[in-house]
């Protein structure tokens, strides 16, 4: 492991220096109450952008900026001293946080920040307002205590992570010129205990989901007098459906696997170094025991690795109390994919929609409608970005970090890889149980500590490689 250069002991000193005016910092952050789905709330999300921005520029770093968008704002800011030979990181993170009901849960106020056992509890602490916060002090060490970072900062964070993925999206494909860099580092996840193994994400999923409407006879019909003799949509929809999956739980739209990547042998290393008790997990979802799944692969790497098709809701003909003896008019589905590299969100709908189409029966309609895509990405475990991120970490926390592929999709994240090129190293220090989303959300103060730490060493680790070693060129 390379020592870490003068620089990163005189930032790591300067953090050791300022803690308590940090934590006191962290603590004023926490107080803004910056619900973002909560429309009588939205002077105080504005209020926390401007927050971050002003901590911005006190901290040195230039052009702090608030873009407005269709909701909330989104601060950047860059700091681009290091020179041109110098990799650009840029940081990602979102200063919202999600509802706090039931309050009634709560030991102290969720934007009372609460100290105990060297934990704080409070919305925002873990997701994601504490991660943001540390990003911007370990920056501020660089700056402030090391004279400068040795690799070049931009910063952008958003307002609308916890309910709303189009303003991002929209902010990416419109200002590409805030948010040149080489790599993506995202810090909205968490370590891979509580006993400070740290985690290191680097896939995550695409999805692609449609409505499909099968409609039959104008109007519902007696099913004494036309049952027999009508096709039910009902049951079309539902047999339509059922031959989407085979026996060994592969998607049967043809062509749906065609761009599937094959998981590497590295990858298969990572998923077999997880900890994980299967039993404990299906105990944990009140189930008794996992599906049979499809063969060859692990249950963890089929919830990651592998894409999925699922029935998300069904609607149509008569649901209340009693019965009711029609054949429905119509009948109607919500499907979708989970969708992993190289498959295309936008291929996968048209093999759907043309699959559909034509395994339906003359006799009903079929109509498929596109609610949300978004393309699947990973960051090669050898990928530089990957490999100096598993040094700083362990650097930090005297643990090599786990490796793993998320099963679910962060839009923002895919449209950087697929608008910018960008590739995201996820690095998350809250803690896996932290009741993100839940009433009583903590962060242990070891990990807001030590991923501090770790930031300020993977600067170091990345001043020391070229953009284009990074960049892959
Ligand atoms: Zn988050």
């Amino acid at each position: 492991m390379t020592t870490p250069t003068r620089g990163a002991d005189a930032a790591l000193a300067y953090l050791r220096d300022h803690a308590d005016e940090h934590l006191k910092g962290l603590d004023d952050l926490l107080r803004i109450p910056s619900v973002s789905a909560d429309p009588e709330l939205r002077d105080e999300c504005r209020r926390a952008a401007r927050w971050v921005a002003d901590e911005l520029t006190r901290i040195g770093a230039d052009h702090a900026l608030l873009t407005d968008t269709s909701s909330h704002p989104i601060v950047t800011a860059d700091w681009l001293h290091a020179g041109p030979d110098k990799p650009t990181v840029l940081i990602y993170c979102h200063y919202d946080v999600q509802p706090t009901d039931p309050l009634d849960e709560w030991v102290r106020p969720p934007f009372e920040p609460r100290y105990e056992n060297d934990i704080v509890y409070a919305r925002g602490s873990g997701d994601d307002k504490g991660q943001l916060f540390m990003h911007i002090k370990a920056a501020e060490a660089w700056i402030r205590g090391a004279g400068g970072s040795p690799v070049n900062l931009r910063f952008f964070f958003e307002g609308d992570e916890e309910h709303d993925s189009r303003p991002s999206e929209h902010f990416v494909a419109n200002h590409p010129e805030l948010l040149q860099a080489d790599i993506c580092l995202v810090s909205d996840s968490d370590m891979a205990d509580d006993d400070g193994t740290p985690a290191i994400t680097y896939g995550l999923r695409g999805i692609a989901y449609w409505d499909v409407k099968v409609s039959g006879p104008m109007q519902d019909l007696h099913s004494g007098q036309f049952g027999g003799g009508v096709d039910n949509p009902a049951t079309v929809l539902v047999q339509m459906l059922a031959s989407l999956v085979d026996a060994d739980g592969r998607c049967t739209v043809p062509g749906f696997y065609d761009r599937v990547r094959d998981l590497t042998d590295a990858d298969r290393a990572a998923y077999a170094a997880q900890p994980f008790d299967a039993e404990d997990w299906a105990q944990r979802i009140g189930v008794s025991g996992p599906k049979d799944g499809e063969r060859g692969y692990t249950l963890l790497e089929r919830m990651s690795g592998r894409p999925t098709f699922d029935i998300n809701g069904l609607s149509g003909g008569y649901s209340g109390e009693g019965s009711k003896t029609i054949i429905p008019a119509w009948a109607a589905a919500k499907i979708s994919t989970r969708l992993v590299p190289d498959q295309d969100h936008l291929e996968i709908e048209r093999a759907m929609i043309k699959h559909l189409e034509a395994i339906a029966p003359p006799t009903v309609e079929v109509t498929v409608t596109p609610i949300q895509g978004g393309q699947p990405l990973v960051t090669p475990l050898d990928h530089p970005g990957c490999l100096l991120a598993a040094r700083a970490l362990e650097k930090a926390f005297g643990k090599a970090p786990l490796f793993h592929r998320s099963g679910g999709s962060i839009p923002v994240v895919a449209a950087m890889d697929t608008l910018l090129g960008l590739k995201s190293v996820m690095v998350g220090f809250a803690s896996p149980n932290g009741n993100f989303h839940s009433p009583n959300e903590w962060m242990p103060l070891a990990n807001y500590r030590g991923g501090m730490d770790a930031l300020v060493h993977l600067w170091d680790e990345l001043g020391g490689v070229t953009p284009g070693e990074l960049r892959g060129t």
